[in-house]
């Protein structure tokens, strides 16, 4: 946490312009109408933080925004680019748009330097030597570089899901998507994780964060989403949206957490 180096990929769109733009974006399971005319824009460098109830549509969301879900109608640009279909657009897309989930989705039979090189060597063609001088200093920055050679096993939580954003962040994305990442760990190593994401946050990583911590909220996001049965009923600062939810859906789910 102490290493100061560059994390986000270079972008086509200039501060301040979207970077992620979802306008119309229907999508339904079966009969579930699970995400209902989305319009999102984030601004390159803006950090959103998606709040809602279970099963609103939060997860789907992120996964319609890295293309793990197809969406129905609609579109959705990445700095100013269509989604892609298929094949090796896609594979670039998914390095361009970092995704950390709540379980952390280690190759748990490989080092954490290899879990951290493998993409970058792969898919961004690194060389071996550069893909892990970078994974080292990404290492030291969330603050696990004396782990480099261990398995995943022999790390807590909190240290998996850190490696997990280093390993993203080799990518050198352009966006980062977290959904709930500290949902799974003890509570005392939420704070290691949230500290990580406020870091990145403050060096300008343009963010979507579903979470429950609203402590985070208020004091990393830009804006908050308000999601409920798929739709996105309102978007706010923080400090607005905590003292003034204008949503019935809202004030109930405020009232319940906080
Ligand atoms: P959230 O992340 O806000 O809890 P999700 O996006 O995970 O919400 O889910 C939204 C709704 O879609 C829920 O009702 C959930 O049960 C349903 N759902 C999610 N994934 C699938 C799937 N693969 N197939 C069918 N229904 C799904
Ligand atoms: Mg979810």
């Amino acid at each position: 946490m102490t290493q100061q180096v560059p994390t986000a990929g270079e972008t086509n769109v200039a501060s301040g312009e979207p970077l992620v733009r979802m306008a119309g974006v229907n999508k339904h399971f079966g009969d579930l109408h699970v995400l209902r005319d989305i319009d999102l824009e984030v601004a390159k460098g803006e950090v959103v933080v998606v709040l809602g109830p279970s099963g609103s549509g939060k997860s789907t969301l992120c996964r319609t925004i890295n293309r793990l879900e197809t969406y129905e109608t609609g579109t959705i640009t990445i700095d100013g680019e269509a989604l892609p279909e298929e094949g090796a657009e896609l594979a670039k897309l998914r390095a361009d748009v970092g995704m950390v989930f709540q379980s952390f989705n280690l190759f748990a039979h490989k080092t954490i330097l290899q879990n951290v090189t493998l993409g970058p060597i792969k898919v961004r063609k690194m060389s071996k030597a550069d893909a892990e001088a970078h994974a080292m200093e990404l290492l030291k920055r969330v603050g696990v570089e004396a782990q480099a050679e261990k398995y995943p096993a022999q790390l807590s939580g909190g240290q998996q899901q850190r490696v997990a954003i280093a390993r993203s962040l080799a990518m050198k994305p352009k966006v980062m998507l977290f959904d709930e990442p500290t949902s799974a760990l003890d509570p005392e190593m939420i704070n290691e994780v949230l500290d990580v994401m406020a870091g990145l946050a403050k060096d300008g990583m343009t963010m979507i964060v579903v979470t429950h911590e609203m402590g985070f909220a208020r004091r990393a996001a830009d804006r908050v989403v308000f999601m409920a049965d798929g739709q996105i009923l309102e978007q706010q600062a923080p400090d607005e949206f905590f003292a003034n939810p204008t949503s019935a859906r809202a004030k109930d789910f405020l009232s319940k957490i906080l």
